[in-house]
């Protein structure tokens, strides 16, 4: 149905996946881990309209891929769909934070200047430093938070900056990632997979498996399941109002 957040180039045969996915989604947002591989991803995956390639510089990876971050800000006026950035302050990155927050920071500055942009945005451990930079940076972009796992303060603090939450069917496992769910308006929630680096037991979760957060979902928003649909495609609409998937594909995806 719809994905909003999910590294369809990183999955073994990504291009016999491509028009599956075109076909059994209504959209999906494929977020890139460098610059590079989004001028590559864009070129290979052209044709199909209804998935759109977003620019990113995942900050996992900052240190190594710092020497792009020039190519990011000059490619961002070609880009409508900004992602995978972010901040991520799990151990393992710490050593980066602040070349990870500059980053950010240049980028979102850089999506103003463009005139505002969607991004997908990664907060993992360091939600509150996100959000600092959406508050000071970001008037005319939307933002995404793509698996916000931070505190319910925090999700409310989000929520008031005007966030956007893309989530998916491992947030939803968990107890943290479902009690955060509750406390966001349902007008403000998009499914996402993060596949293939989300499983299902052990195969990587399909693009067309987001959908799967609706059972968890009707009993949470305590709305029939096709009400639940209903909203999110809605949702969708709304987010990318000047682009009218709904007339182009059918009510069945
Ligand atoms: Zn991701």
């Amino acid at each position: 149905m719809i994905d909003f957040h999910c590294h369809l180039d990183l999955y073994p045969d990504a291009l016999k996946l491509l028009p599956i996915v075109s076909a059994r989604n209504l959209f999906t947002l494929v977020v890139t881990t460098s610059p590079k591989a989004w001028l590559a991803t864009s070129n290979v995956f052209a044709g199909y309209e209804n998935i759109k390639v977003a620019l990113g510089l995942h900050p996992e990876i900052a240190e190594q891929k710092a020497g792009e971050r020039l190519l990011l800000l000059s490619c961002i006026p070609k880009a409508k769909y900004i992602g995978e950035i972010g901040i991520d302050g799990s151990p393992k990155y710490k050593e980066t934070i602040s070349l990870q927050e500059s980053i950010l920071n240049d980028t979102l500055t850089e999506c103003e200047r463009a005139g505002g942009k969607i991004l997908s945005i990664h907060s993992r451990n360091a939600s509150s430093r996100v959000l600092d930079l959406v508050e000071k940076n970001c008037r005319k972009s939307t933002v995404v938070l793509h698996w916000f796992s931070g505190s319910l303060t925090e999700a409310q603090r989000a929520q008031d900056l005007g966030c956007w939450f893309s989530v998916g069917p491992a947030m939803l496992r968990g107890a943290n990632g479902r009690s955060i769910v509750a406390s966001l308006p349902i007008n403000k929630i998009l499914p996402e997979t993060d596949g293939p680096f989300t499983t299902n037991r052990s195969a990587p979760l399909m693009p067309w498996e987001a959908i799967d957060i609706v059972n968890t979902l009707v009993p949470i928003w305590g709305i029939p399941k096709e009400d639940v649909i209903l909203q999110i495609r809605n949702n969708l609409a709304a987010l990318i109002s000047e682009e009218n998937f709904q007339q182009n594909h059918s009510d069945t995806k």
